[in-house]
């Protein structure tokens, strides 16, 4: 059966270009120049990206089930309480789907890798503004309701989502035009500076993560007395908590593939462990915010912020339009050589 499509055979480490290496993953590459047809076929050929599309596909297709639910069994449309809801769940669908597109065409060309992993970066800041939505509606101590923290949150959170893809963007390739075009592909930092490359990316993930946690992290570690919203959806926080510093762990070592190169190629190694603790942190997380949402609906409403188009659904795509821009920024100089050569001959 599975001749019928002729699969192509997977290559090593030694046989693709430098831009297309994982650490410590020696074998299970596929070709670097697949067409868009033998990049969906590889979805059933087991090659190192085989299951770094999986574990992101699937989970893409649960959040849409959970937001088709929110908004079919909720009337959500009518409740405005229920709008920062919509926004995660719409970003939760979209950073997974974002990563396997990413995982899948990544093989195409080196400029179309770095095109696919400039759009998983913007799905992923995207998720980060999600949470700061969901956070600021449901999550926020009663303490902090309406503090002056709270009423910018939103806000920083916007400026962070462009600050973050930007950063990771750079990462790859650094400032578009200036430092690479279409013709001088080969200069990118990502292999020159590889730590440097990885610590901006690191750090452009965990920023807008840690900032958005920072009523979360008050909330559940240091609050005492009063005001401190200690509810039973703080056992699921720490869940979360839990699952995404393992998925920045995960992230960041490369294990358990560094201790033992090759071993891990195919099955196992950080990459799915990464893709996989994310989706469960995700998912504790989207548990925890609707407990929240459901239990402290009614003193929210007569409490805190109220809760407009603007600061959900109209925030939300206005930085999808800000991140895209800036995605076609980095990205313009990789599409078309004719932006590089019009910028020499001025
Ligand atoms: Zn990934």
């Amino acid at each position: 059966m599975l001749s019928l499509f002729r699969l192509p055979r997977s290559l090593t480490i030694n046989q693709v270009p430098k831009v297309f290496h994982e650490d410590s993953i020696i074998s299970g590459y596929r070709h670097p120049c697949s067409s868009a047809t033998d990049c969906i076929l590889s979805l059933f050929q087991l090659t190192n990206e085989t299951l770094n599309i999986w574990t992101h596909f699937l989970p893409t297709w649960y959040f849409l089930y959970k937001l088709v639910t929110v908004v079919l069994m909720n009337t959500a449309w009518h409740d405005s309480f229920s709008w920062p809801l919509l926004v995660f769940l719409a970003s939760c669908c979209t950073y997974p789907l974002a990563s396997s597109c990413a995982h899948t065409f990544s093989t195409m060309s080196a400029r179309a890798r770095h095109i696919c992993f400039f759009f998983d970066y913007g799905a992923l800041s995207l998720y980060s503004l999600g949470s700061a939505i969901t956070y600021s509606a449901y999550v926020f101590p009663d303490k902090w309701v309406n503090s002056i923290f709270h009423q910018s949150y939103v806000t920083v959170a916007v400026v962070n989502t462009l600050v973050c893809t930007t950063m990771a963007c750079y990462s790859r390739l650094g400032v578009p035009f200036l430092q690479y075009n279409h013709e001088t592909l080969k200069r990118f930092p990502e292999v020159k500076t590889p730590k440097l490359a990885k610590a901006l990316r690191i750090l452009a993930f965990a920023y807008p993560y840690l900032f958005d946690n920072i009523p979360l992290f008050y909330r559940v570690f240091l609050c005492t007395g009063e005001g401190c919203t200690d509810n039973g959806a703080n056992i699921l926080h720490y869940y979360h908590i839990a699952l995404a510093f393992l998925t920045a762990f995960l992230f960041a070592t490369h294990l358990p593939e560094r201790l033992a190169p090759g071993s891990f190629d195919y099955i196992g190694h950080s990459h799915q462990l990464f893709h996989v603790c994310s989706i469960m942190g995700t998912h504790f997380q989207m548990e925890a915010i609707e407990q929240d949402m459901a239990s402290r609906r009614h003193w929210l409403l007569t409490h805190s912020l109220p809760i407009s188009f603007a600061n959900t659904l109209g925030v939300a795509l206005l930085s999808l339009v800000l991140n895209l821009t800036v995605i076609t920024l980095f990205s313009l100089p990789l599409l078309f050589p004719s932006f590089s050569l019009k910028r020499k001959t001025k």
